[in-house]
Parts: C-alpha cells; structure tokens; sequence
C-alpha cells in the first residue's frame, strides 16, 4: 500500500518465563492506509494486546519493526495514543481537567487548549458533564472522556484494545455509533482491537482475522459499505459469518494441538 500510515513487516514476539518462552506473535506483516479504520479479531489469547503493545512501543519487537510514516517505531510517542478497556482517568480531574491533560503537557496554550477540549467534550456528547467527577460518570460515559482525551491529541493513529468489552450489550453498541461518528468527523487512522466478531464487522474497514497462538494474520476481510453501519446490515451480516467460519476454524486447529 502506497503512503501506508502504519506498516508491521515480520513483526514476532516471544515472552520469556519462568516456565518457559511464550511466543505471542508470528509473522504479522500489516499495512494501515491513511484515515483506514482496521480492526483485529481473533481467538483470546492469541496476542491481540501484544501487537497493539508493540505498535504502541510499549513493547518491542522479537522478529520484525512498525514502522509509523516510515519511521521505525522505538518507543511509545505521541503520534499514536493507545485507549484501553479502563479508560484510566484521573480520579481527582473532572472530565474537562482529564480531557485536558495531554494538551498542558504537551504544552499548548491556554487559549487554543479550552477550545480543543471543549469541542472533543461536546464531539462525545458530554458538554453538560464538562464539570462532573470521574465516579459519577457510567461506565459509557467514561470511555467517552477516554475517546475525547486520545482524540483531542489529533493523533496519527489511535489504537484501541477492548474499549467497550466491559460495558453491557446496549452501551457497547452504543459506543460503536459514537466510535463511528467520531471516525467520520476526524477520519483518524485507527487500529481496534476485539475478541466480538460483530464489533469488529461493524467498525472495520478492514478486518484481521489472527489465528490461534503464536497469532498471525489469517484473513483479512473487506467491508466499504458506508457508515454509520449497525449489526444488522446485510455487508456487516456477511462479514460476521465469514469470520466467524475462520475462528472457529482457528480454535478447532488450536484444540487439536495443545501447546
Ligand atoms: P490476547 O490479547 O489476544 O488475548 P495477549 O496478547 O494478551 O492475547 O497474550 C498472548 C500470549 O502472550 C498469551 O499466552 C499471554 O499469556 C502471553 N503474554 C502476554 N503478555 C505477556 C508478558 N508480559 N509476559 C509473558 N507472557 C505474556
Ligand atoms: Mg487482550
């Protein structure tokens, strides 16, 4: 892909352990466009999180480089911001002072800050919470002020592992509207990361499908049909029961031949 944002070439990674190395990743070899909205899937612990890590520079690599606009990935840095199932906020802050954050240490003036940060909590819906604590908010609503913090940072690529496996079915769907809508209006590349086959449908452009363990990419599927898009749409039907074939293939593979 030409003028790739996010390019993962041979990427392997193996822990060692006190009982022995685990190797977590084989393999990979991705390429995210620019404004791309890729999403993985596969089988639980098949190294989902490992890869986001590696791209994040969380960890490094034991085979293979990211590379982000053609430089080599060594580190975590501000051009990719990583939002977890925790949306670990700061307690203390309220959702502007968390939304905020980034910005002050960053360094961006006063003026230019509230206007950022007022337009990301209004973005997620959450202008009439601007000065509510973190422990009155929902669970929903707290990924909304993760979603706003990562974004306000106008990052190259926004990585997400499991934002929403936490939240209850209807929230959950509810924040891949909000995911969409946020997608549309910033068309920021983004890397998502889910064990939910339907999660990863509705919101991929792309969908990765990693095999079991040491996980490498084992299809990847196509949807351009256009958004918002739901559960329901017929491409995203489609999408559900193909992936959903190759896991099951996976697992089968994986139950056959324990580690
Ligand atoms: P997933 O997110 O797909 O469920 P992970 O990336 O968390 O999978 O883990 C993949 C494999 O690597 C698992 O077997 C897990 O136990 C192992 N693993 C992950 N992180 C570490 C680590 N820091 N040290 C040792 N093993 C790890
Ligand atoms: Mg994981």
């Amino acid at each position: 892909m030409k003028g790739a944002a996010l390019k993962i070439v041979s990427l392997g990674k193996t822990f060692g352990g006190k009982t022995g190395a685990v190797q977590a990743l084989r393999d990979v070899n991705l390429e995210v466009g620019g404004a791309e909205f890729v999403t993985i899937v596969g089988p639980s612990g098949c190294g989902k999180s490992t890869l986001l890590s590696l791209v994040a520079g969380l960890e490094e690599p034991t085979t293979g480089w990211v590379e982000m606009d053609g430089m080599r990935v060594d580190g975590p840095g501000a051009d990719r911001v990583v939002v977890f199932q925790e949306a670990a906020l700061f307690p203390w802050l309220d959702v502007q002072a968390n939304v905020q954050f980034g910005l002050k240490v960053a360094g961006v003036p006063r003026n230019e800050r509230q206007a950022r940060v007022a337009e990301f909590i209004k973005m997620v819906q959450l202008e009439n919470f601007t000065h509510a604590r973190i422990h009155e908010l929902s669970g929903g609503m707290k990924q909304r002020v993760g979603l706003a913090r990562a974004l306000v940072l106008r990052p190259r690529v926004l990585l997400m592992d499991e934002p929403f496996a936490a939240l209850d079915v209807q929230i959950r769907e509810e924040m891949q509207v909000v995911v969409q809508d946020l997608w549309l209006r910033n068309a920021t590349t983004t890397l998502f990361v889910t064990h939910d086959v339907r999660e990863a449908a509705v919101l991929g452009d792309r969908i990765v499908v990693l095999s079991h363990r040491p996980g490498t990419v084992s299809t990847v599927l196509t949807n351009d049909a256009p958004r918002p898009r739901t559960q329901n749409d017929p491409t995203v039907l489609e999408q559900i029961r193909k992936a959903n074939e190759i896991l099951k293939a996976e697992v089968t593979w994986a139950d056959q031949h324990p580690l």
